[in-house]
């Protein structure tokens, strides 16, 4: 049984070791590399990761593929109704899973229960499978019908990233699962325990063994699962840099893959716009999961005078409370690279309004405060490159064509938000925009379910989204069945 945290366990309990699920069995990585996993707000070890190798990967392929035929062959209510029990499991344990999520990512509570929150959302989506996934029928000559079917594709894999790592996986497993596949889901290894609870989880709501497993490790595992010729698609959640790497050698090996990158949020600023919501907006965009969200706000496009409404930004954003309103970011690492876009930015003229630099929310931790960085010019790291971490760099322009324009320059293109009051600015900027998930007045555009979640360009390779229907079509296959009523004499016309 896997030790259950709660708020007074926060801050040292020991968690068991993060191993893989096969077949039905807690099972040691066969790496030689074992890693540990640090509570980043203490920077203290809380359990440790194996790596896993090619062998493991098999060995879960192949438990996959002996229970995905049973599993498949359910009738897709019967699918979907683990997913109700799922849900109520996730509901009745909302807190103790959140304290999870919040102990190894970091994030503070709030933050990693609307994490869990909307991952029981995606869940949910999952449960109305059987209500929108009925496919057509349509009669295309006299005594002939043609019928289309969703089928499984048989195994497939989801490699997931640190930032969420509730509710990410949670983008992937209903549609794969209710859509009768078996799932191989590759945690970060920088925060593989809650998977540990989604599979504790998934089997007390009643699903068989060798249907949903989990495989530790890092490259090796990731590498694994893009070669081995069992396995039919694969679905990738991380920075584009890998997510190019995952999509080309994926696609290889003829598998169908979907893979979202990393982001860089443009939100522009009129001089209509309302500044109370413009300011609570931009700096919960921007600060809130200490800036590790691919949605979070990265550039502010300041066009013309909008002095009163940065002044606020500036002024909220400094009264943040590291530690209570603002966690940690994810590792020592992420504090260098944070720092390093921030002392360049400052090296190459822009003015630090707001500093986050050396500020700390417990003495061990991994910390970088809420960081303003203002006169950023386009062509400067801070404006063009993900830093992930709590930054927003403020870019002045004169005119709304300048700031679509620079924006459009960046090659990601995950969201993108206007702030105004005019409904024709707001229709003009989210008709010209590269981005795939657009908000207005809005700083985080995430869809609801059961809007797709994925963006455009750079920040996603191949075809649709990973959640919603697209998600259900990408883990499926279309079966088309053409029948010919034989009673009916006239039917000439199919062979
Ligand atoms: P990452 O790319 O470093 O890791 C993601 C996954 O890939 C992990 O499971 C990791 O083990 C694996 N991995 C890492 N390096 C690898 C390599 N060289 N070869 C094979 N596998 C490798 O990303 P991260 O740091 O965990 O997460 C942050 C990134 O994810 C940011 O860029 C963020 O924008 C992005 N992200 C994107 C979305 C989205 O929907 N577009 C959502 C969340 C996070």
């Amino acid at each position: 049984m896997i030790p259950h945290f709660d708020a007074k366990s926060y801050e040292f309990t020991p968690f068991v070791p993060a191993r893989n699920f096969i077949g039905g069995e807690w099972r040691d990585p066969s790496g030689a590399e074992e890693l540990p996993v640090l509570n980043p707000r203490w920077g203290k070890p809380i359990s440790t990761v194996r790596m896993s190798t090619y062998a493991d990967v098999d060995a879960a392929v192949k438990a996959a593929k002996a229970a995905q035929p049973a599993w498949g062959a359910l009738p897709i209510r019967d699918r979907a109704y683990v997913f109700y029990k799922a849900r109520e499991i996730m509901l009745r344990d909302l807190k103790e899973l959140s304290w999870l999520v919040s102990h190894e990512n970091g994030k503070i509570y709030a933050e990693a229960e609307a994490e869990v929150l909307k991952g029981i959302e995606c869940v949910e989506y999952g449960c109305s499978l059987p209500n929108v996934a009925s496919g057509n029928d349509l009669e295309v000559s006299r005594g002939v019908t043609c019928r289309l079917e969703y089928a499984p594709l048989g195994v497939v894999a989801g490699i997931v990233p640190f930032n969420f790592p509730f509710m990410v996986p949670l983008w992937m497993i209903p549609q794969a699962l209710v859509g009768g596949n078996a799932f191989l889901l590759k945690p970060s290894e920088q925060v593989p325990l809650s998977s540990l609870r989604l599979v504790e989880i998934f089997r007390e709501a009643g699903l068989p063994d060798g249907v949903l497993q989990i495989v530790q490790g890092g490259r090796a595992a990731v590498e694994g699962l893009c070669d081995h010729p069992d396995i039919e698609a694969v679905a990738f959640v991380g920075s584009t840099r890998v997510a190019k790497m995952v999509y080309g050698r994926a696609s290889t090996t003829g598998k169908r893959a979907l893979c979202l990158g990393g982001a860089k949020n443009h939100l522009i600023v009129v001089p209509d716009a309302d500044p109370a919501v413009t300011i609570d907006n931009i700096v919960a965009s921007f600060s809130g999961c200490a800036g590790q969200r691919c949605m979070a706000a990265s550039v502010l496009v300041a066009v013309g005078d909008v002095e009163p409404i940065i002044e606020g930004i500036k002024q909220k954003a400094a009264g943040i409370t590291l530690g209570e309103s603002l966690g940690p970011v994810n590792s020592p690492e992420s504090v260098a690279r944070i720092t390093r876009y921030i002392d360049e930015a400052e090296k190459m003229g822009a003015k630090i309004a707001v500093d986050g630099r050396g500020k700390k929310g417990t003495d061990t931790g991994y910390w970088v405060g809420p960081t303003i960085i203002d006169g950023v010019s386009p062509d400067m790291p801070a404006a063009k490159e993900e830093i992930f971490g709590p930054v927003l760099s403020i870019v002045r322009v004169p005119t709304l064509e300048d700031a679509i324009r620079i924006e459009n320059a960046n090659p990601y293109g995950n969201a993108s938000s206007i702030y105004t009051t005019s409904g024709d600015v707001a229709k003009l900027v989210m008709d010209r925009v590269e981005a795939g998930m657009c908000g207005v007045n809005v700083g985080v555009p995430v869809p609801r379910e059961p809007f797709g979640f994925g963006g455009w360009n750079d920040s996603c390779f191949g075809a649709g989204n990973i959640t919603g229907w697209d998600g259900y079509r990408f883990w499926t296959r279309q079966r088309k069945v053409t029948t010919k009523w034989t009673l009916q004499k006239d039917n000439n016309w199919m062979s």
